[in-house]
């Protein structure tokens, strides 16, 4: 990377906020290839995060995640806690799919589907919208409060506050079910609890978003700090080419700027007033930079009203800077990759293996073991299974290999799809058949429409004491 040149941004405006931070003026760009990318990936996902909990599946909500019934349902499939490894594997392959995006393609995680840089853009255009691009901000934040800066200001907030609302309200939809959640909150019969946390994060989406914005980029996010480990000489980063550029500053038309000793930055710092970090991307590679690319895009369209080539700011490698080329296979990333495909292949198959249902039967420590009326010794055990999938089966219990026990009770047990029903068995045996303390038993519990949905579960039986 070459020497540093310091930032020559005198255009760039700021009014003082709070007195403690510099309220950033940010340029509307409305056309860009990278702005237009950005929208490809924003509008499925803020579609798929507000209607998701709205689309109904199987009579129940497609994605719900039922914390007191400790039972997640996502679209056809319900997870409960001892599904944990399957989360983890996904965490993990998500985790490193981050890290080979980021080696490759830089903070492009950040740039373009982050929920802070989302929401923000959000926020920004409804700001766009209601008081103007930056000059008309600037200028309304300066004029003396009259009806036009109160209806303004007011227009932004309480659309603002609108978007913080729905984004709580279904944030909270993924925890209560949302149709039941608008009913209560419109009647005044939601839960306090409910009502916190839609609160919560109106605020705390309002706050991020509307206010603090590049800070929490700047000084609250953790990955901001540690996403350059996952950099070599072959990221695409965003970059400004500094031999082409300098020496920046203002030209007249139809005099050769080069004789003047210029380069092809004509110092307009537009590239500063679009940088949703409030950062001059001239100044080098910087940990704020969230590789967004509304710089690129504002200065090819300067590029071009110029009549110069496109591509003095641009995403490129630092091996391409440096003349040589920009290699993809690397070991850093076929480390990643292959981690990645080792963790799929350990999800795969543990899905493959799963059975949707879970089975447990424990022995009732109240009693050791008693003699019922035919004069047997008798054990009771409370069973519990649990139905993951989302139609009714009826399960039926028998102990393997062993005639002389006899099982009763709850043998034949129907669960609701997604539901948990428990019952109570007894297993008994002639006391002539028996000459030990202890038996281990193995009982089977079998759907009977879908033999593939089995669990075999060891047990004990207590004995008395034989004389
Ligand atoms: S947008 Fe381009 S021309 Fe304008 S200041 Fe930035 S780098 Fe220079
Ligand atoms: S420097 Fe450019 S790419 Fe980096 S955050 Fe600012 S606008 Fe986005």
């Amino acid at each position: 990377m070459g020497e540093r040149i310091p930032a020559k941004n005198e255009e760039t405006l700021y009014v003082d906020l709070a007195g403690d931070h510099d309220k950033v003026y940010n340029r509307h760009l409305s056309n860009g290839k990278f702005l237009k990318l950005r929208r490809l990936f924003v509008w499925p996902l803020l579609l798929a995060y507000f209607l998701t909990p709205w689309l109904n599946l199987m009579e129940r909500q497609s994605v719900l995640f039922d914390l007191p019934e400790r039972k997640f349902h996502i679209f056809w499939v319900t997870f409960y806690p001892q599904d944990g490894i399957l989360l983890a594997f996904l965490l993990i392959i998500s985790a490193f799919t981050l890290f080979a995006v980021t080696n490759v393609f830089g903070r492009v995680w950040c740039g373009f589907t982050c929920p802070q840089t989302v929401w923000t853009q959000i926020f920004m255009w409804l700001e766009y919208k209601t008081e103007g691009d930056r000059g008309k901000r600037m200028k309304l934040d300066k004029m003396p409060w009259n009806v036009e800066k109160v209806a303004r200001k007011g227009a932004k907030h309480g659309s603002w506050i609108l978007v913080g609302f729905l984004t709580g309200l279904t944030f909270v939809g993924y925890f209560t079910p949302i149709r039941e959640l608008v009913v209560d909150l419109a009647t005044f019969n939601a839960a306090p609890s409910a009502v916190f946390w839609v609160m919560f994060f109106l605020v705390a989406t309002y706050a991020n978003a509307g206010f603090l914005r590049e800070q929490v980029c700047k000084y609250m996010c953790p990955y901001a700090r540690f996403q350059s480990v996952m950099y070599d000489a072959n990221t695409l980063v965003v970059t400004y080419n500094e031999q082409r550029g300098e020496k920046r500053g203002p030209r007249k038309p139809k005099v050769d700027y080069r004789e003047q000793g210029l380069g092809d930055c004509i110092d307009c710092t537009w590239c500063v007033q679009v940088c949703p970090v409030d950062i001059d991307i001239r100044d080098g590679l910087q940990y704020e930079c969230i590789n967004c690319g509304l710089c690129v895009d504002a200065c090819d369209s300067i590029m071009d009203k110029m009549g110069y080539e496109r591509g003095l700011i641009s995403f490129t490698t630092e091996n391409n800077i440096a003349g040589g080329k920009t290699k993809f296979l690397r070991p850093r990333l076929i480390g990643y990759v292959f981690f990645i495909l080792l963790m799929a292949g350990a999800l795969v198959t543990t899905l493959v293996q799963r059975v949707p249902m879970e089975a447990d039967i424990e022995r009732d420590r109240n009693v050791m073991h008693r003699i019922n009326n035919a004069g047997q010794i008798e054990n009771p055990y409370r069973v519990k299974i649990v139905n993951m999938l989302g139609d009714t089966h009826r399960y039926e219990l028998r102990i393997l290999d062993n005639d002389q026990f006899i099982l009763s009770g709850d043998t034949s047990i129907e669960v609701e799809g997604g539901d948990v029903k428990e019952g109570i068995i007894l297993i008994t045996v002639d006391p002539a058949d028996i000459n030990r303390l202890r038996y281990d038993i193995e009982v089977e519990v079998r759907a009977i429409e879908d033999p593939s949905l089995v669990k075999i579960i060891e047990t004990r039986f207590m004995a008395p004491q034989v004389r």
